[in-house]
């Protein structure tokens, strides 16, 4: 099963990704998080891509499509992956097409702009696996740890309002026809991302034909 989450900053893929990922046992490729990853080692390629993620703008699509192709070709994938934050242009898309990557389903998380604003401002994210939470939503079971893997839970630094509208318009700009990509190809699942994250996820399961 080869999976894509699509939706706006916020939507909650990466949270669904990890349940999809528990239930199914597939990984959930995560490029925001290997970028951040990339960063905090200091790596190139997070010296590269600094000042794209800090202003919330898109790194470039051959810097996102060379991290991909390799990460797909890894053994855990070999079952299915779930894409989580990308493709995120049609170019990102039509080189999957391109490469032969095969998709079988693709969700996309709907919540409006409003009810995202509200939501970013509560969200945190494990400073090692990238697991997200939220401060009311879902909280780590103990305070300021991640659930997974012990690590310290932190404020992204994109997330504060301002880098968040940003990063809505350029959804908006630049992923969404996504949308109408994937339906031309019979694969788009809509899924109602604004409701309680259990009910997401059975929704989701439903949409691509995972009994619940
Ligand atoms: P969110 O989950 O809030 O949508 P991500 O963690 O997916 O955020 O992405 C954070 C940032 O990483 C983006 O604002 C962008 O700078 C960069 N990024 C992640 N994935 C991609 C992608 N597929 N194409 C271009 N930029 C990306
Ligand atoms: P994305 O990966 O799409 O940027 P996240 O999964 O990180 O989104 O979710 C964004 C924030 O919203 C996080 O703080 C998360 O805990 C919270 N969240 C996710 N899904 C829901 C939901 N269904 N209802 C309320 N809050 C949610
Ligand atoms: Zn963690």
């Amino acid at each position: 099963m080869n999976l894509i989450l699509l939706g706006a900053p916020g939507a909650g893929k990466g949270t669904q990704g990890e349940l999809i990922s528990a239930k199914l046992g597939i990984p959930t490729i995560s490029t925001g998080n290997m970028l951040r990853e990339a960063m905090a080692n200091g790596s190139e390629l997070g010296k590269q891509v600094k000042k794209y993620m800090e202003e919330g703008s898109l790194v470039p699509d051959e810097v996102i499509m060379s991290i991909i192709a390799q990460r797909i070709t890894e053994a855990d994938c070999k079952n299915g992956f779930i894409l989580d934050g990308v493709p995120r242009t049609l170019a990102q898309a039509e080189a999957l097409d391109a490469k032969g990557i095969r998709i079988d389903h693709v969700v996309s998380l709907e919540v409006d702009d409003a009810a995202i604003t509200q939501r970013m401002s509560g969200r945190r994210v494990c400073t090692k696996c990238g697991a997200s939470y939220h401060i009311v939503n879902n909280p780590p079971k103990s305070e300021g740890i991640c659930d997974l893997c012990g690590a310290e839970v932190a404020i992204r630094k994109d997330d504060e309002p301002e880098t968040v509208l940003h990063r809505l318009e350029v959804y908006h700009a630049s992923t969404e026809v996504l949308k109408s990509y994937y339906a031309g190809q019979g694969k788009l699942r809509l899924v109602c991302g604004n409701q309680p994250i259990e009910d997401a996820q059975q929704d989701i399961l439903k949409a691509i034909g995972e009994t619940v």
